[in-house]
């Protein structure tokens, strides 16, 4: 045991040191994810641990390696069946329309930059600052960045005043594209999306979701939803790096220029220049061999995920999400950051700080001394991040919070015990 010194709101008292604690229930169940002992990961919001059905799809195919759409033979064929039945599988799993396309990317910030080399020319663009960049950047200059609501009802009625300022003296038939995120990356709060997909077409718009958050914890329905566009990565889903999805509407995509050009996007190619036929269908935006593993291995997931009971594993994540958020609440000088109220629905995700303490170094001290592995920074929303901050010590009225933030989210294979861990730790005075 340590020591603890006297800290400003603890008494002094002796501290167990730390022990290993292991990742997940190890098992062969496939929504077990793998890990390494002893470390603990609470970072899935970065990128989720691998899980043992995206694993056994890999090795599974490993032995058939063979090309995608380009080949006669066995191999290819297997693979060409795979990667079809893997789009079909995905796109199932988001509850796409019949003629929506399902087309496979590298994650979600690129399905989202090609939709917005979708946008037909003219079409503008509706979102809100408190976008991931990669929901923010993508878009043209003139697009309409909405401030930060301060609730679920707020961002309802800012795309609808927005949608009617925009269509305000048009005759209504200009493309227009909202895009918001299903759960924030920095809060793990839900949007509204089925109202705010709602309020886009009561205007004659079109609603994109980024569900690169939300698609992990929750089921992504676009159809139920009403949603045009939906974009996740694999990454975040328990599956490989290198794969996402962007699905939906066909039209856009079909008249859009393929997104890279190269074989596998054309139907015909002639001897001049100019002269070439580009392929509609997914294969219009998958120029080049396609990652056939990451799709696969996605599949496997979103298969194993529509087969359980996704409420009990939704039910088991908030209970674990009450538990962190609770002692994050009583952890010392430790203040959280939200956008909505307190209760609002969230995804296993939580953003703090701890006062007085500079992020980045209680991020190191948990990574060396707990082996908890969280991140810190701005979270690649710097906006909603910075503005977060500025709340928050206005909030707890802390004149000593530090410029950014940490953040710990769980998934699939967290662990009271984990949590636990956390706590401890941010229980501990250095
Ligand atoms: N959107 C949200 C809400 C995210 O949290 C992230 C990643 O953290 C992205 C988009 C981008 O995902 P990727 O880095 O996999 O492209």
């Amino acid at each position: 045991t340590i020591v603890a010194p006297v800290s400003r709101t603890l008494p002094a008292r002796r501290v167990a040191a730390p022990v290993p604690v292991d990742p997940a229930p190890a098992g062969r169940g496939p929504l077990d994810v793998l890990g390494v002992p002893g470390q603990v990961n609470l970072d899935y919001a970065a990128t989720a641990p691998c899980a043992r059905a995206a694993a056994d799809a890999v090795a599974e195919l490993l032995p058939w390696y063979g090309s995608v759409h380009r080949g006669a033979g066995a191999l290819s064929r297997r693979c060409t069946l795979a990667y079809e039945r893997a789009r079909q599988r995905v796109g199932d799993f988001l509850g796409v329309r019949p003629d929506d396309h399902v087309i496979f990317t590298r994650n979600t910030t690129d399905a989202l930059n090609l939709l917005a080399r979708a946008l037909p020319s003219g079409g503008k663009v509706v979102t809100f600052a408190s976008e991931h960049h990669a929901n923010l950047l993508p878009w043209p200059v003139d697009t309409v960045r909405l401030p930060v609501p301060g609730s679920a009802d707020a961002a309802v009625r800012a795309v609808d005043a927005a949608l009617r300022e925009l269509r305000r003296g048009t005759d209504g038939s200009a493309p227009i594209l909202v895009a918001v995120t299903g759960a924030s990356n920095v809060t793990g709060e839900c949007w509204p999306v089925a109202d705010l997909a709602r309020a886009a077409h009561r205007h004659g718009a079109r609603f994109a979701l980024d569900a690169a958050q939300l698609a992990p914890h929750a089921e992504v329905d676009i159809t139920a939803l009403g949603v045009d566009y939906v974009a996740v990565s694999g990454h975040k889903l328990y599956a490989p790096f290198g794969v996402g999805v962007l699905a939906g509407r066909a039209d856009w995509l079909d008249a859009a220029p393929p997104y890279l050009v190269g074989g596998g996007a054309t139907r015909t190619v002639g001897a001049a220049t100019h002269d070439v036929g580009w392929a509609d269908g997914p294969g219009r935006h998958e120029a080049g061999t396609p990652n056939l593993l990451g799709a696969v291995a996605l599949a496997a997931v979103c298969e194993a995920l529509t087969s359980v009971d996704r409420a009990a594993l939704h039910a088991r994540e908030q209970a674990l999400l009450a538990h962190l958020r609770a002692g994050i609440a009583a952890a010392p000088d430790v203040v959280e950051l939200r956008t909505f109220g307190p209760d609002s629905p969230r995804v296993g995700i939580v953003s703090f700080v701890v006062a007085g303490r500079d992020s980045a170094q209680v991020a190191a001290e948990l990574a060396g001394r707990w082996q908890i592995g969280l991140r810190d920074g701005l979270f690649c929303a710097h906006p909603l991040a910075r503005r977060l901050l500025a709340e928050a010590a206005v909030r707890s009225g802390r004149a000593d919070l530090p410029p950014t933030a940490l953040r710990a989210s769980i998934g699939l294979g967290s662990t009271t015990q984990q949590v636990d861990r956390l706590l401890s730790a941010l229980a501990t005075p250095r």
